[in-house]
């Protein structure tokens, strides 16, 4: 999976296998934990893992807590991304879209994560620009 400058190289299954290591819910009180897991290849191809952390008064998304570990070690743009759940009842593994704060944040770290790859599925995925079209800075009124 290595490539020849070092880097990663990581299919959509890959990804998604690696955000799925890393579930591990923890209901603490009425909150549940790291029920949801997602990984993120960097621009220079490092692998950055993270879960959610639902707080009452503040929570943070697993694509967040990823991209704040790729963050810490320097580096702002990436490649792909992808989050992971499974469902209790029935034990299927599902793919998660990126909430609105999470796009928000991929675009605002850097820019250049709008042509960045949002993985939705083993076969599918959008570039970050596609799902916050009218992203740009708005032109004056007059
Ligand atoms: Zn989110």
């Amino acid at each position: 999976m290595e490539h020849w400058d070092g880097g990663l190289m990581m299919t959509h299954d890959d990804l998604i296998s690696e955000a799925e290591k890393v579930l591990k819910p923890v209901t603490k009180g009425s909150r549940m934990h790291a029920d949801v897991g997602a990984a993120v290849l960097s621009e220079k191809g490092k692998l950055h893992v993270g879960v959610c952390v639902d707080t009452w008064g503040w929570g943070i998304c697993a694509e967040r807590s990823a991209l704040a570990a790729m963050i810490t070690s320097g580096e702002y743009a990436f490649q792909k991304v992808v989050a992971v759940c499974r469902d209790e009842k029935t034990g299927k593994l599902h793919v998660l879209p990126p909430c609105g704060i999470c796009r928000e944040f991929m675009r605002a770290i850097d820019p250049k994560n709008l042509e960045a790859k949002i993985i939705l599925g083993p076969g599918r995925e959008e570039a970050l620009k596609d799902l916050i079209p009218h992203h740009e800075w708005p032109q004056p009124l007059n």
